[in-house]
C-alpha cells in the first residue's frame, strides 16, 4: 500500500459524508499516474504553490494600488488569509482541507494588476468580457506550465471558477448553480470574510477610516476588533453548517458581512481619493492593452501559443492580466514616457 492510498483511506474514515474525497476525484483534464505520496488534491495544491502566477500575486494590488507601506495586504497575503480561514472551516466541518486549500491558493491567480481597476478595463475592451475568476481557471488550464496548464482535478477547477460572489450575487449557493463541492462553497464565504476584515484594517492603516466609524449595528453582532469579527463570522459558518449538505451562516451574521461590504464600497472602494488613483490605473491598463493589441509580436511566445493564431485581443488580455502592478507600471514607463537623457 502506498502512502497516498493510506491517506485516502484515512479520508474515508475521518471525513464527513459530505466531504469530497481525493480517492473519488472526477480526475484531471488529461489522465496521468497518481503520486505515490500525495493525494490528488495535495498534489494540485503543490502545483499551484509552485506556479509562476502564484509568485506574481506578491506584487498585485489588493485594494491599495502598489502600496509603499510594508503592512498593506497584497493579493498574495489576501490569498493566504483566505486559505487559513477556509482551512479552519473545512477542518471544523470534517471536510477536505487539502481541496479547500488548493482552491483558495488558486482562486485569485487571474486577477489583473491594480485590482478591479484592471479587471474593469479588460471587461470593457475584450470581446466577450473579462472576469477574474474565469481568468484564474484559464491560468491553471492553459497559461501556466508554458501553455500546458497545471492539469488540475475537476473539483479544484470547479471551486476556482465559482468562488466569486460579485457585488450582487448570493453569498451562499447550493450545488445547483454554485460550486459542486462543499469545499468550493467554503471558498465563497472565506473570501468575503477575509477581505471585508482586512480591507477595513488597511483602510484604517491608510487613514481612510477609524475603527470607531464601523456602524454599531454591525459591531454589535461580530465585535469591533478584526480578530473578534473574523472569529464571530467563522464560528457562525461552522455552527450553521455542521453535519449539513451545504455551507450556511447565521442570518444576522450574513446581513452583517454584506453590510460591512457595502460600507466598504461607500467609504473605501468608491472614496474620491481612491477613485482618482483607480482612474489613473484604468488609463495605464487601457493604454497597455491597446499597445499589445497593435503589437502582438511583443507578447511573450508562450502566451501567443496558448491562444488561437488570430485572437490578438485574447492574447493581449492574457498578457495584461498576468502582469503585476510594478511590471505594468514599468512597461508603461518604457513604452510611453520619455527616457531621461543619460549621456554626460
Ligand atoms: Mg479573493
Amino acid at each position: 500500500m502506498t502512502v497516498r492510498e493510506m491517506l485516502e483511506g484515512q479520508e474515508r474514515q475521518a471525513l464527513s459524508p459530505y466531504a469530497a474525497l481525493a480517492g473519488n476525484s472526477k480526475g484531471r483534464q488529461v489522465p496521468e499516474p497518481e503520486c505515490p505520496v500525495r493525494t490528488a488534491f495535495q498534489r494540485d495544491r503543490d502545483r499551484i504553490l509552485h506556479s509562476k502566477a502564484f509568485r506574481r500575486l506578491t506584487h498585485k494590488t489588493q485594494v491599495f494600488l502598489a502600496p509603499a507601506g510594508d503592512h498593506y495586504r497584497t493579493r498574495l497575503t489576501h490569498t493566504l488569509e483566505v486559505a487559513q480561514i477556509a482551512r479552519t472551516i473545512a477542518r471544523a466541518l470534517r471536510l477536505n482541507e487539502d481541496l479547500t486549500e488548493a482552491i483558495a491558493l488558486a482562486h485569485d491567480l487571474g486577477h489583473t494588476p491594480f485590482g478591479h481597476a484592471g479587471e474593469s478595463v479588460l471587461d470593457r475592451l475584450l470581446p466577450g468580457g473579462f472576469r477574474h475568476y474565469e481568468q484564474s481557471l484559464r491560468v491553471v488550464e492553459r497559461l501556466e506550465g508554458d501553455g500546458r496548464g497545471l492539469n488540475l482535478t475537476a473539483e479544484v477547477r470547479d471551486g476556482i471558477v465559482k468562488h466569486s460572489k460579485g457585488r450582487d450575487g448570493d453569498l451562499l449557493l447550493p450545488a445547483a448553480g454554485g460550486p459542486a463541492t462543499l469545499e468550493g462553497q467554503i471558498l465563497r464565504v472565506a473570501d468575503i470574510i477575509a477581505y471585508v476584515n482586512h480591507d477595513i484594517d488597511d483602510a484604517v492603516r491608510g487613514g481612510m477610516l477609524s475603527e470607531t466609524d464601523l456602524p454599531v449595528r454591525f459591531t454589535r453582532v461580530v465585535g469591533r476588533s478584526r480578530s473578534e469579527r473574523i472569529g464571530g463570522m467563522v464560528r457562525s459558518v461552522i455552527a450553521e453548517s455542521a453535519e449539513q449538505p451545504r455551507i450556511a451562516m447565521g442570518e444576522e451574521v450574513r446581513v452583517t458581512v454584506l453590510g460591512l461590504r457595502e460600507f466598504l464600497f461607500e467609504r473605501v472602494y468608491f472614496n474620491p481619493e481612491s477613485r482618482r488613483e483607480f482612474e489613473k490605473a484604468i488609463q495605464i491598463v487601457e493604454a497597455l492593452f491597446r499597445h499589445f493589441l497593435a503589437h502582438p509580436e511583443e507578447i511573450p511566445p508562450d502566451i501567443l501559443a496558448a491562444n488561437a493564431p488570430g485572437d490578438r485581443a485574447r492574447a493581449a488580455a492574457d498578457f495584461l492580466a498576468g502582469m503585476t502592478d510594478r511590471y505594468a507600471l514599468a512597461t508603461y514607463q518604457r513604452l510611453f514616457l520619455p527616457k531621461p537623457w543619460a549621456v554626460l
